[in-house]
């Protein structure tokens, strides 16, 4: 009796570490497939011998209105590939915004912002505004009065009917600013590849970025802020690549402002000396780096980063610590070294142009309120 109870006893005990060992096993065994496919997921994916992901930790935690995520996404081409979901609040937080436009011609440049001509980066102070016609050699500029007042939007009507293409004939000769009250409670979202990938044809991504906006078009699109629709040409609805990149604040890098657009209605829509103005749909973004935004310093003296353009690459400014250009560029503005992979440097403040184009697909953006 008690033989047959002992009998009994072991094989269930041997039965028991069986079922023990085979649940150990496929508990090893799950972990290891989920290891190699996160693996092959995460390798390089634009061919590099290095590849850098975004890093998410960079960004500002105060300019996120949620935690950075990551999700799948329909790249411009349609392929899906983990990416990160930025949402951000369009409003820097280690530096404030404005002023834009002086409101008097004897104005020093600390009333007013900046403005890009030729390449060149002016202050756009009281007498940069006196001195428009003699600027531009044409006498219909003149946006003061008799008394030393400047012409400046001052409403959000005023800031909305002049920045747009068929700026009102009421707002010619202003100065154009919208100010940060105007767009409170906007938010922007970006998608982000994880690890950037690069897009075939290279050379057909030269000007690949959003495009400028139609001359003289007759629609309500805006002219300061410039938000428009995904690039033509085959890409996506999701390709919605209106901006070039983001940085760390939450701040949208954006395509080219469209200088002679504002320029043909004698408005002039400064940027402040952070290379940023607001458009009413769009709220705050940058058409120029002048060094005012979080960067990440280089330990080898490379120049700062300052962010990451919509294919995933990292933006840096156009200075390393030795005041020296990168001589290698290519026609994207960006060029490969063994520490950051492929990465871009952005173009002198002056140039309205970060990069020329992407050399990854790239993930996507919108804003809203
Ligand atoms: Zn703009
Ligand atoms: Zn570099």
């Amino acid at each position: 009796m008690s033989d047959i109870y002992f009998f009994r006893k072991n094989i269930i005990k041997r039965i028991s570490f069986l079922v023990l060992k085979i649940f150990i096993l496929s508990i090893l065994l799950f972990i290891l497939i989920r290891c190699s496919s996160n693996l092959k997921k995460s390798a390089p994916a634009d061919g590099d011998e290095v590849s850098v992901q975004v890093n998410p930790a960079y960004f500002i935690k105060e300019g996120l209105v949620e935690p950075i995520t990551k999700v799948d996404y329909k790249l411009s081409d349609g392929s899906t590939v983990a990416c990160y979901k930025i949402v951000t609040k369009t409003t820097p937080t280690e530096h404030t915004m404005g002023p834009w436009c002086p409101t008097n011609i004897s104005d020093g440049a600390d009333k007013g912002g900046i403005w890009m001509e030729s390449g060149k980066v002016y202050d756009v102070d009281g007498a940069f505004v006196k001195n428009l016609a003699t600027f531009y050699k044409d006498a219909k500029w003149k946006m003061y009065r008799a008394d030393g007042s400047i012409m400046v939007t001052n409403t959000k009507e005023a800031c909305e009917a002049a920045a747009r293409p068929n700026v009102d004939p009421a707002y010619q000769n202003f100065c154009v600013q919208c100010i940060p009250s105007y767009v409170s409670g906007l938010k922007q979202i970006f998608y982000i590849p994880v690890t950037p990938v690069v897009a075939p044809n290279q050379e057909s991504n030269i000007d690949n970025l959003p495009p400028g906006p139609p001359q003289g078009a007759g629609n309500n699109r805006p002219v300061n802020g410039e938000r428009r629709g995904p690039p033509q040409g085959g890409r996506g609805p999701q390709a919605g690549a209106s901006t070039i990149g983001i940085a760390f604040n939450g701040v949208n890098f954006d395509p080219p402002a469209p200088t002679s657009d504002i320029l043909k209605h004698y408005t002039l829509a400064p940027l402040d000396d952070n290379g940023g103005h607001i458009n009413p749909h769009a709220g705050y973004h940058y058409h120029a780096a002048t060094g005012k935004t979080k960067k990440i310093k280089q330990a080898d003296g490379h120049a700062a980063m300052i962010g990451y353009a919509m294919d995933g690459y990292g933006m840096f400014e156009l200075l390393d610590e030795a005041g020296k250009e990168p001589v290698d560029l290519d026609d994207l503005r960006g060029h490969y070294d063994a520490i950051r992979g492929y990465h871009y440097h952005v173009g002198p403040a002056g140039g309205n142009k970060f990069i020329n184009g992407f050399r990854g697909k790239t993930g996507g953006f919108s804003a809203s309120f």
